[in-house]
């Protein structure tokens, strides 16, 4: 997108570069030559930027590959050897090459990616522009930075990492280290409350420089549409009509609206549409001028028929609380769009939280692109090669593990329904259980994982579940999933990032169960992406250990359902029940093939969602740039412009000093107030345009249109309300009276996510096989 990428070296020299690295001897110094090694090197390096100009391309020549990165990794090969008592593998080495070079490198779980992140963050750190590590959490921001900082202390650089919790102060201090851990929400919100301060030493960031993302295709891929929002606390907004709400309530299923077969969306019919357009007697219920109310019905509708309490939400306390599809989690200060989250609280009868103003909003991807930089790593990225290729212009590089993998990844076990399905699971639990081999059960939500528990229960195991609300007590329980005779039963999603050691840390124990076989990984679900359910087998077999996995699946799984099986089953399977599996290779590969085809098409509404946000992402560039100027004070106040008379004036009564700060920050404030009101102009008309030109014009090409009118009255807009505000201040007033009347950053401000909201038409998807 608008990311600079380091073309260098081939991927087939990577090797060559390793080779390169291992021959340089530096295991015979002592700790004080290497140290002098590592001064030595840093001056000339200094220098060597220094002359070069620190143009990009510099650290991307031949000349800088062969004779300071394979000098920067092993130099910093043999400091993991003194620190952490580690020897860093050929693989691991690998790793740290592609990841310098820009690429999504692929190396399995437990292979030891924290370590090979280490090497080209160093390299990158040692500019002095910071470079940053991305964590899937907080718990593992914290975690990775206290273990590898021996090494980087070494170098005589620091690293440090980002809490929730921590204040501007702390947040600051950890990005002025040389290398930061931080998860993308923590540092996205960062940016965002950036983008709104008052004063330049409020900001807490610096210029971006180069980012590594672990859990890449996590992040990238599955949390990469996920918008980060700051908002500020206004006065109530407008009420869903009790009208509406009665209205909501009599419209019937299949009569007045329809889901569409996948059950994401919920349209009215033309029936329905006249039910509604007579009770409100509001003519064309499709003319613009109903554009609210149509957003209203609509998000109603939605909130009514497709939003499950229990499974989508939870009402707790009076508040609604969203669950997190992928952990099953309450997602903590997240919120659906505005509309649809005041519709359901409405139909719910409870008291509208959602008062607030959007003052700053990105997605985790747009956020991700701000850095000139990035490079990746995970244990799954091959299978979606191609997404990262065209979101994101990198290539995937996969590395071959240390030891190689002998898992054993067995094919489904396929029921005709449910029960079955839970049934034969919990026997096959007991039997790896009565063996002593450790089980973990991967499931897709939280209430499988509760149901699943207690069938075991009954049958007398004991099991852990995972839905620990942080992820540091989830963390120590995930670690201990490979003991003898664990049972551990956990969402697909939680735990990522952490180690499971077979045996925990008892070399017998670790004997025995590699003798039973390993870890057994059993799937209960396949995931709408395949590179999910990779990711849960791949929580077995590390580093060359024994283990196996498989999935039990039925014909009632929702990822089946939800897509119309029952219309691409060979008709013997409808309706039918029975306890024993189907053994029936045909169906199988049926049902891998509606996997990848949900893939796809999950791939095309990112794709989409993506097309929505591109041209409002180089708007806010725009913005910001002016913002900055503005509050650097590099260009001169509207008065001194527009009105010198004036001006002279007022300088020569108040100062100009004190003149220049008070246009300076009614500007900003000026600037600040145009651009919320875009924000939402854009949010309101997303909602809306989708239902409006629903089946005749493309609705991201209105979308654009109307953005782009829009954005071009921006500066127009700022100026008249810049002049209109200074001409009724009162240049008298001091620091703390320009704060009453709001010329001050925004103090209560707080962040949330949410989904975004954009419904995207469906495609008709196959047809009988
Ligand atoms: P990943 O992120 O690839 O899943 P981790 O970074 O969590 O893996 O490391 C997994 C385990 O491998 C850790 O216990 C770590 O101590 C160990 N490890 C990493 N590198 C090495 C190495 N070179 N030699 C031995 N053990 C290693
Ligand atoms: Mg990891």
């Amino acid at each position: 997108m608008f990311l600079r990428r380091k073309k260098g070296t081939k991927p087939a020299h990577y090797k060559t570069l390793v080779s390169i690295i291992n021959d340089k001897g530096f295991k015979s110094l002592s700790d004080y030559e290497l140290k002098q090694q590592i001064s030595d090197y840093k001056e000339r390096y200094s220098k060597y930027l220094h002359n070069s100009n620190e143009n990009f391309n510099t650290r991307d020549s031949q000349q800088f590959i062969n004779e300071y990165l394979t000098k920067c990794y092993a130099i910093t090969k043999e400091i993991c050897r003194r620190v952490l008592g580690l020897d860093p593998y050929d693989s691991q080495l690998l790793t740290g090459i592609a990841l310098y070079f820009g690429k999504i490198a692929e190396l399995p779980t437990g292979e030891g990616k924290t370590l090979a992140a280490v090497f080209p963050a160093v390299l990158n750190a040692l500019s002095g522009k910071g470079a940053h590590i991305l964590t899937f959490n907080d718990y593992l921001a914290k975690r990775d930075a206290q273990w590898m900082k021996d090494i980087y202390e070494f170098w005589g650089l620091k690293a440090a990492y980002i809490q929730e919790d921590m204040d501007r102060l702390q947040r600051r201090n950890s990005y002025l280290a040389d290398i930061t851990y931080v998860t993308p929400k923590e540092a996205g919100f960062d940016y965002l409350r950036d983008s709104i301060v008052y004063d330049k030493d409020e900001i807490v960031h610096r210029p971006f420089n180069s980012v590594i993302v672990d859990e890449a295709d996590a992040i990238l891929i599955d949390e990469a549409r996920t918008p980060l929002v700051l908002a500020g606390s206004m006065g109530m907004q407008h009420e869903i009509d009790k009208g509406l709400l009665e209205l909501a309530g009599l419209l019937r299923r299949n009569i007045d609206y329809m889901t569409d077969e996948n059950s994401r969306n919920v349209y009215l019919t033309e029936t329905g549409a006249a039910v509604v357009e007579n009770f409100l007697g509001c003519g064309n219920l499709y003319n613009k001028k109903n554009v609210e109310i149509l957003t209203d019905i609509n998000n109603l509708l939605h909130a009514k028929v497709l939003l499950k309490q229990d499974i989508d939400y939870i009402i707790k306390d009076g508040r609604i609380e969203i669950i997190d599809e992928f952990t099953g989690r309450v997602a903590e200060r997240r919120k659906w769009d505005y509309g649809l989250q005041r519709s359901l609280e409405a139909l719910k009868g409870i008291k509208s939280t959602s008062s607030n103003r959007i003052l700053g909003k990105i997605t985790i991807q747009n956020f991700i692109s701000l850095y000139p930089e990035m490079s990746g790593m995970t244990a799954t990225a091959k299978s979606s090669e191609d997404e990262f290729r065209s979101t994101y212009k990198h290539d995937v590089y996969v590395v071959q593990p240390n030891k190689k993998c002998i898992r054993t990844d067995y094919d489904d076990y396929i029921y005709t329904h449910k029960e079955a399905k839970y049934k034969a699971v919990v026997e096959e639990v007991l039997t790896s259980h009565n063996q002593g081999r450790p089980v973990l059960i991967g499931t897709s939500n939280i209430r499988e994982s509760e149901k699943l528990a207690y069938m075991l229960k009954q049958q007398g195991i004991e099991c852990e579940v995972l839905n620990a609300k942080n992820d540091t007590e989830e963390a120590k329980i995930i670690a201990l999933a490979g003991k003898l005779g664990a049972v551990t039963v956990s969402t697909n999603m939680a735990g990522r990032g952490v180690d499971i050691k077979l045996g925990g840390d008892s070399p017998e124990e670790r004997k025995k169960v590699s003798e039973l076989g390993g870890l057994y990984v059993i799937g209960t679900n396949r995931n709408e992406c395949v590179r999910i359910d990779n990711q849960l087998r791949g929580r077995a077999g590390r580093q060359g250990d024994p283990g196996s996995s498989r999935f039990f699946i039925s014909l009632e799984d929702d990822l089946l359902v939800q897509f119309g099986i029952k219309k691409v089953i060979p008709v013997k399977y409808c309706g039918f029940r029975q306890l024993e599996r189907i053994n029936d290779k045909k169906l199988l590969s049926l049902i891998y093939h509606i996997q990848r085809v949900v893939n796809g098409q999950n791939f095309e509404i990112r794709k989409t969602l993506g097309k929505y946000s591109y041209l409002l992402e180089w708007q806010r560039r725009r913005f910001m740039k002016s913002r900055f100027e503005v509050l650097s004070c590099n260009v001169p106040g509207f008065l001194a412009i527009e009105k010198k008379e004036l001006y002279k004036e007022l300088c020569s009564k108040y100062g100009k000093e004190r003149v220049d700060e008070i246009q300076r920050k009614v500007s900003l404030h000026c600037m600040d107030e145009v651009w919320y009101d875009f924000l939402e102009y854009l949010e309101n008309i997303k909602e809306g345009i989708n239902l409006v030109s629903a089946g005749r014009k493309d609705p991201v090409d209105e979308f654009n249109k109307l953005s782009i009118n829009k954005f071009e009255q921006l500066q127009e807009d700022i100026n008249e309300k810049i002049l209109n505000t200074l001409d009724n201040i009162d240049f008298s007033m001091d620091a703390s009276q320009l704060a009453d009347r709001g010329l001050q950053t925004p103090s209560a401000t707080w962040t949330y996510i949410i989904n975004d909201s954009i419904k995207v038409k469906n495609f008709t998807l196959f047809s009988r096989l």
